[in-house]
């Protein structure tokens, strides 16, 4: 005997069976009760949750004859009748599914919209069901609208998408909308322990945990994993077994990493790191472990024994409770979300994973405490952005109306100034921008570099305009990477992301790594400047040689009324 997929033998065939779609069933069941019948359905949700099924169980619903064959439409389908059993089976004559993902086409709808002309051959409607149907054409949706206004009576649409949005307004306005829900967690390892008792294969409570959670929401998937782990397990399903093969991060991990993050110790984070890698376990998988625990972590927090005391995991997070305050929490937990984004980013995964974490021991605000964590209750305060602290308390310091410094601030910086309200670096600061003697030297090079850079090609658009209106007023190549600062008037040309290309074609332009320093101020000597004094010195010159012309003055003595029109000299 063949082996039956568990997704498949366990395909609920009543609405008895579904689980975790409760306000879908209830719904569906009253209408079909009490007889009244739309004739269009559209179920949404993610893949895998249950979509098919209900269309399924709705076919029979709408066909079946009952076990002696006089029975009428019903919320309980028998399950023996021969549409029940054809349904099921897959080969009613009545019931057509068609995916729109593979069969988007307007000949495939047109051929849909030929069949529906004719009655039902055996069953009392006609069903299409029309999967992912969001994939459908404009062209297909539009030939599909006319049938779906004016429908035969015979005739019952059932469209099931996972993305309701692209769903045309018209489409979605004639027909009765259901969504389903994604499963919870729990909904799914009761179902599997209830699948596995039947199939008599042993499985550890733990086991089942993590594979309702690796099915995030969808049932098929629950039980497409649930059969590998069998297969996996060689017929038994263990935790470390499945762990294996889903690639899990033991527990363990997470939680050494959050004590180490607690305790600010990054030798710690780093070991825990290294020893991840040579474990060979998944950086991503950590992430999503961390997240998980850290969720637990909140909760526990915020509601005191809301977590599933069963759970084996559950003690590990009341263990953590006290290490970590609210809002460091939400701060790692944001931190390890968006991380997980980054890894691809990088080729070696556990250097990014490195830098993920690294970034939390990075905010001042938690490294620097020095109360003790149980009396730290005020909320969080993000970094001031640098810009503005710093111009806020530089007059104080220096009396030079000093423009706000856009970079070279760190956020640690910017911490301490907020917090004690002086700017140690300060006079460093400020001294970059007293006047040198060597402005004059400085205008030179950077004209000179402008216009290597527009003949190079390699600035355009605005990274030019930057580069044009901007002046350099400090040129620091006493270590590598060398800093230029330049000045800039303009806001918008003060942007970090043209600050970044400009620094870019800079260090190709001069064969070494260049990092700019971009702050307000009013240039005086900027290659704009320079440019805009020399068209008008060639102006100048050109109007002084027409007037001089011999020609041209011949002309003006002779017809005392003439004059030359400004602006009509234009220099060669
Ligand atoms: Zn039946």
């Amino acid at each position: 005997m063949s082996y039956v997929v568990l997704a498949r033998k366990y395909r609920p065939r009543t609405f008895a069976q579904m689980v975790g779609q409760e306000h879908v069933v209830q719904a569906l069941s009253n209408a079909l009760t009490q007889g009244r019948l739309h004739h269009a359905y559209l179920f949404t949700g993610t893949r895998g949750i249950g979509k098919t099924t209900v269309s399924r169980i709705l076919a029979k619903s709408l066909n079946c004859t009952g076990p002696d064959g006089k029975g009428g439409i019903t919320a309980e389908p028998c399950g023996v009748c021969q549409a029940c059993t054809e349904i099921d089976a897959d080969r009613y004559l009545d019931y057509i599914e068609m995916d729109a993902a593979s069969n988007g086409g307007k000949d495939e709808i047109k051929d849909l919209i030929e069949r529906a002309a004719y009655k039902p051959g055996i069953g009392r409607f006609k069903v299409f069901m029309i999967d992912e149907a969001h994939q459908l054409s404009k062209d297909a949706f539009n030939a599909l609208l006319k049938t779906l206004e004016e429908p035969p009576e015979y005739l019952k649409f059932v469209l099931a998408t996972t993305d309701p949005d692209k769903v045309l307004p018209t489409v979605l306005s004639r027909c009765l909308q259901f969504n389903l829900r994604p499963m919870a967690p729990a909904t799914v390892r009761d179902h599997l322990q209830r699948v596995l008792e039947a199939e008599s294969v042993p499985s550890e409570d733990g086991a089942l945990r993590l594979l309702a959670r690796a099915a995030r929401g969808s049932m098929r998937d629950g039980l497409s994993l649930t059969d590998q782990a069998i297969a996996y397990g060689g017929g038994q399903l263990t935790e470390a077994g499945v762990r294996s093969m889903l690639g899990s991060v033991d527990r363990s991990h997470a939680r050494t990493l959050v004590q180490a993050l607690s305790r600010h110790d990054g030798a710690a984070v780093l070991a825990a790191v290294d020893s991840l890698r040579s474990l060979g376990l998944s950086a991503s998988a950590t992430l999503e472990e961390l997240a998980l625990l850290l969720q637990q972590m909140a909760v526990e927090q915020a509601v005191p024994g809301a977590l599933d005391a069963e759970d084996a995991d559950t003690e590990a997070a009341r263990s953590l409770l006290g290490v970590l305050a609210a809002d460091e929490l939400q701060l790692l937990y944001s931190m390890v979300l968006h991380g997980r984004e980054e890894l691809s980013l990088m080729n070696d995964e556990y250097g990014a994973l490195t830098m993920v974490l690294l970034r939390f021991l990075a905010f001042p605000a938690l490294g620097a405490a020095t109360a003790p964590r149980e009396v730290r209750s005020a909320p969080l305060r993000a970094p001031a952005p640098p810009a503005i602290s710093v111009a806020k308390v530089q007059p104080s310091v220096k009396e030079v109306p000093l423009p706000a410094t856009a970079v070279a601030v760190s956020p640690a910086m910017a911490e301490r100034v907020s917090a004690t309200g002086s700017v140690p670096d300060a006079a460093a600061v400020a001294t970059a921008h007293e006047p040198s003697p060597f402005d004059g030297a400085l205008a030179d090079r950077w004209n000179t570099t402008f216009k290597a850079l527009c003949e190079q090609g390699s600035v355009a658009a605005l990274v030019r305009e930057l580069a044009a209106q901007a002046g350099l007023v400090a040129i620091d190549d006493s270590a590598t990477p060398h800093r230029w600062k330049l000045q800039v008037a303009r806001e918008p040309l003060r942007n970090p992301a043209l600050a970044d290309k400009l620094a870019a074609a800079l260090s190709v332009l001069l064969g070494h790594a260049v990092v700019l320093d971009i702050e307000a101020g009013s240039p005086t000597d900027s290659p704009a400047q320079r440019d805009a004094a020399e068209r008008a010195r060639r102006q100048a010159a050109a109007e002084a040689t027409i007037e001089q012309d011999p020609v041209v003055r011949e002309l003006m003595q002779q017809f005392k009324t003439a004059r030359i029109v400004p602006g009509s000299i234009k220099p060669l």
